[in-house]
């Protein structure tokens, strides 16, 4: 079936407000994840088409770097509106690129939309220690400054929605974009580039297409002057190494392994639906997926019941199908890598209570699995996995839960499931995550910062401190 929304999409970079064919006219073939089928082209952009994109980006900041935050805030507001507008059309290339099932991706669109109107109040607001006279004789004042050009990279797994994220604050704080999307989903960051077109200034942001080689060159681009990335930690380790040679600024969201605490006085309908939900979302491609399960000593066996016949009970289908809810992963290559984490897993003495291998037919899915009888030591509890695979654990005491749930690389996101506000309080103080949810798994809101611990990265997407990430704060001072 031809798809509208991608056929009226163009196969080049968006750069200083026009389109413009890559200088190499060398292209990446998209794959619809659901298929296995080709559906675009995309071009793969050289160091000649990041130059000029970065030049754009560079001379847009003269203009935009100065504007106030009302002008601001009107753009980032109309630009959500304009999102909404082409929420259908959004959905159907987030769908056909990403592998998600039609019915569970407006809510990606609207997020980002959010985020967009968060940010346009945001940086309207923004705060420092006040002027006053810390030395006699003279007046001091603080001043937050735009950081300069920013280059964004983002993902595949949420395509526009980590495009929103970066691209959001870095624009309300007066920053001009040069955004890359994934080789793998590039689609909606193209059509994000053409409704931007009609409203901000040429140069302010900027689209290109390109894999991990076009990222590194623009990474290292002189007249960038800050690094966005969300990614996995290896991204993020060679981003900061090249990025160390000209002292940029980096802003790191990466991988998570997310533990869920399950103690024995937790309601375990309420667990099991978060899983369902927080563990499966997007086929389980979430850095904040809950796949640890680690659960008191009593109710261990209950939980591993009642998660799984909710993974069982997950309506795996089509993507164009309203009703599915579970998808493909992204590529053949990353279903081969989950069912690789399952099989030495289960060679080890794991057990699949559910699922464990692949879906026959077309397109990369894989079956929802738990798996049971993991040690902490094992790669599927201390790696990202990345696919619809829950592991559950079980530890002696509360105590021990926190030990495990810490004894990670990650610290992204956590949450703890007790029906005691003292557990939950002592638990939420002990985590070592950026994140933790009591009695839930996976809701986000864009006034809250995302980010986290250890290597999970540095620097928090969405909230007011997300803006503060992407100014420079300077001192004037005044003498009487
Ligand atoms: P990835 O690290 O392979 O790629 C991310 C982006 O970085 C892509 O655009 C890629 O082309 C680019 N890239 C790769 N190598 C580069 C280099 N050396 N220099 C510059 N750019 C380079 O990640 P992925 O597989 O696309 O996404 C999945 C990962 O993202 C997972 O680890 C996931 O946990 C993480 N993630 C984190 C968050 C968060 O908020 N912390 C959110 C979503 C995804």
């Amino acid at each position: 079936m031809t798809n509208v929304a991608v056929t009226d999409l163009r196969n080049e970079n968006f750069i200083g407000g026009a389109w413009t064919p890559a200088a190499s006219g060398a292209t990446e073939t998209i794959v619809d994840p659901a298929t296995g089928s080709a559906v675009f082209e995309a071009a793969d952009s050289g160091p000649e088409d990041i130059d000029r994109a970065v030049r754009a980006a560079h001379e847009a900041f003269a203009t935009w770097g100065r504007t106030t935050p009302a002008e601001r805030s009107a753009a980032l507001l109309r630009l959500a509106d304009a999102l909404e507008a082409a929420q259908d059309e959004l959905v159907s290339l987030e769908s056909t690129n990403a592998g998600k099932p039609v019915g569970a991706t407006g809510i990606e669109i609207e997020a980002s939309a959010d985020c967009l109107r968060f940010f346009a109040g945001a940086c309207r607001t923004m705060e420092t220690q006040g002027a006053g006279e810390y030395l006699e004789g003279y007046t001091s004042m603080l001043r937050r400054e735009p950081v300069g050009v920013v280059a964004s990279i983002a993902p595949w797994n949420y395509p526009l929605m980590m495009a929103a994220w970066k691209v959001g604050p870095a624009l309300a704080a007066g920053c001009t974009v040069v955004l890359k999307p994934s080789e793998l989903t590039p689609l909606s960051s193209l059509r994000l580039a053409e409704i931007a077109g009609g409203i901000l200034p040429p140069g302010v942001l900027n689209v290109i297409t390109g894999g991990k080689q076009a990222g590194a060159t623009l990474v290292e681009h002189p007249l960038v002057e800050m690094v966005s990335l969300t990614g996995s930690v290896g991204t993020g380790k060679a981003i900061a190494r090249a990025a160390s040679d000209s002292l940029k600024r980096v802003h790191l969201e990466l991988g998570g392994k997310a533990p869920v605490l399950v103690f024995d006085d937790a309601d375990l309908a309420t667990v099991a639906e978060s899983v369902k939900v927080g563990g499966f979302w997007n086929a389980g491609q979430d850095c904040t997926a809950a796949c640890r399960v680690i659960t008191g000593p009593d109710v261990h066996d209950a939980a591993v019941d009642a998660i799984a016949e909710a993974a069982r009970s997950l309506v795996v289908g089509p993507t164009t199908d309203e009703a599915t809810e579970l998808g493909p992963v992204i590529s053949a290559d990353q279903r081969a890598r989950v069912q690789g984490f399952v099989e030495r897993a289960v060679a080890a003495g794991a057990r699949a209570v559910t699922g464990g291998s692949a879906r026959d037919g077309d397109g990369f899915y894989f079956e929802p699995s738990v798996v049971v009888g993991v040690d902490q030591a094992a790669e599927i509890v201390q790696r990202e996995v990345f696919g619809p695979v829950v592991t559950v654990q079980r530890a002696g005491s509360v105590e021990e839960a926190v030990a495990m749930a810490n004894d990670t690389d990650y610290g992204l996101a956590a949450s703890v499931f007790t029906s005691d506000v003292g557990t939950a309080m002592e638990a939420s103080a002990l985590l070592r995550f950026g994140t933790v949810w009591v009695n839930d798994h996976i809701p986000l809101v864009s006034e809250m910062p995302h980010g986290g611990f250890k290597q999970s990265g540095y620097g928090k997407d969405m909230s007011q401190y997300a803006v503060e990430h992407y100014t420079e704060l300077k001192h004037v001072m005044v003498k009487w």
